[in-house]
This record gives C-alpha cells, sequence and structure tokens, in this order.
C-alpha cells in the first residue's frame, strides 16, 4: 500500500530537495490536493498528474519517484493524487468518509459491499476522467447515474477535483501533459483528428517500451480536453500489465519505473520545442 501519508512524508523530501508544494485545491470533501513544482518556470513546460482513477493508486508512488528523480532545468507541475477522497475509499473503504449520509449512499452504489479497491470515481460516484469538457457524455461506455466507474457528471467540470486541474493547466499553459493511469502498458495520444507532435511522442512511447496508440473515440478525459482545448500533446500513459490486479501493482512499482524513468527528460525537451 502507499497511502496518503506515504504520499506527505514523499512531499517533504521533495520540499527538503528544494522542490516546490502547494495545493491547487480541495476535494469535494476538503482534503487538499497536493502539487509539486520542480525546474524553472520560464520556457516551455510539462504538467503531468497521476490517480485521477482512484483504484489506479500505483501511480501516485511512480510519479513522486519520478519528480524526486527529475534533475532537469525544465518546468515540470506533478499532480500526484488528483482524486485523493477516491483513493483513500479504494484503500480503507467507508471508514475514509467522515459523513454518515455519504457512507450510506457510497454503500448503496458499490452493491453493498465494503470493498472499494476497484472504484474508480470520486466521493461523489462521479469518473472524473469522463467529466472533462471534451465530447462529453459521448463514451461508450458513459452512465449518467452515480456509479465506481464511467458516471459523467451533472455536466463538465462539474467536481472540485476537475476544475482545480482546470485552474492549475490554465495558469501554467503547459506544452505537453501526461496523465498516468493503470494499466495496460500503452500510451493513448490525439483527440479527434487532433493528434499534435506526433514525433515527439512516438519517442516517449519508444522510450517506455509502450506501444503509441490513437484514441480517436475517446471522450471526456483530461487529455481529450487538453488536447483540444490547447492543440499540443498530451498523453494517456497506462502503466501495469492487464493480468495485475490493481491492488498488487505497487509490487511491481520498480519494473513500471524502469519503463517510465525516461519520460521526463525527454517529455521536458519537448516541452522547450512547442
Ligand atoms: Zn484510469
Amino acid at each position: 500500500m502507499y497511502t496518503l501519508n506515504d504520499l506527505q512524508n514523499d512531499l517533504e523530501i521533495l520540499s527538503s530537495q528544494g522542490a516546490e508544494i502547494f495545493d491547487i485545491g480541495y476535494t469535494l470533501l476538503g482534503r487538499p490536493i497536493p502539487c509539486v513544482f520542480k525546474g524553472s518556470k520560464s520556457g516551455g513546460q510539462t504538467l503531468l498528474h497521476a490517480s485521477i482513477h482512484a483504484r489506479e493508486w500505483v501511480t501516485t508512488p511512480l510519479v513522486i519517484e519520478m519528480m524526486k528523480n527529475y534533475t532537469g532545468t525544465r518546468g515540470v507541475w506533478c499532480v500526484p493524487m488528483v482524486n485523493v477522497d477516491g483513493v483513500l475509499l479504494a484503500q480503507q473503504g467507508l471508514q475514509s468518509i467522515p459523513e454518515q449520509s455519504l457512507k450510506d449512499f457510497l454503500l448503496e452504489i458499490n452493491n453493498g459491499s465494503n470493498n472499494f479497491s476497484l472504484w474508480k470515481a470520486n466521493a461523489r460516484a462521479v469518473d472524473l476522467n469522463v467529466n472533462f469538457n471534451a465530447r462529453w457524455g459521448e463514451g461508450a461506455q458513459n452512465v449518467t447515474y452515480p456509479s465506481p466507474a464511467n458516471y459523467i457528471g451533472q455536466f463538465p467540470f462539474s467536481e472540485y477535483e476537475n476544475m482545480a486541474l482546470r485552474t492549475l493547466t490554465e495558469r501554467v499553459k503547459p506544452s505537453v501533459t501526461l496523465s498516468y493511469h493503470a494499466k495496460g502498458n500503452v500510451i493513448y495520444k490525439g483527440f479527434g483528428c487532433i493528434d499534435p507532435d506526433v514525433e515527439c511522442a512516438q519517442r516517449i512511447a519508444d522510450s517506455t517500451g509502450y506501444p503509441l496508440l490513437d484514441s480517436s473515440d475517446s471522450a471526456g478525459g483530461y487529455k481529450d480536453w487538453y488536447v483540444a482545448t490547447f492543440q499540443k500533446l498530451g498523453l494517456t500513459i497506462e502503466v501495469g500489465d492487464n493480468d495485475t490486479p490493481y491492488d498488487k501493482l505497487i509490487d511491481f512499482l520498480p519494473q513500471i519505473y524502469e519503463h517510465n524513468e525516461n519520460v521526463l527528460n525527454i517529455a521536458t525537451e519537448c516541452a522547450q520545442k512547442n
């Protein structure tokens, strides 16, 4: 397990190494959403995030390791745990939820089980990565009611976590964004017919050993919104073997890290040109 406590300890280590740590906003349950910045704020910036899907929390220690080892001078912004409430719910179940009425609601959505290890959504049962304003509601698996996964929310950007990520993105105006997910060992690029900087996308993919795929039918994701809005390189990187259960992916963190150890160096180089 890699808990919120582990993250807080790592943020202190990063801070002592000279990284800037700040909050970009709050979750539905009022928990701060932290961000790490390293490098220089002039020139093209890179922005990455992880754990927008609750059960994919292995991506948090992955991006933290990437940030600890990043020694470049180009600017990198990292939101290591977008969906803090969802991750705590996936890891701890209902004991992470303060209010009885919300516990009752979530228990019902989860079919009466206190095992939330497969939960993807936030604490309002909205799937944050189908709540962005890019072909919102047009995804093949989208649902229009609260659910452990795939609920699009009442309207695009209805969720605090996504509003915080949007505000950060609009402020930083990154030239490259990386969205870390699990699992499948594959990278998705492009949105619809918009396909910026294929050459850099391929360089990043080659460094990981993951195949690079088009995601022309993708809808409502951060990468979709970023590519559609800014017309720059945005990638969704899916880490981990499909055969490994979500709560066991952490056992493979060293191998997952190895695949991704050059991603920031290449992405920040690409950001400088874009
Ligand atoms: Zn995901």
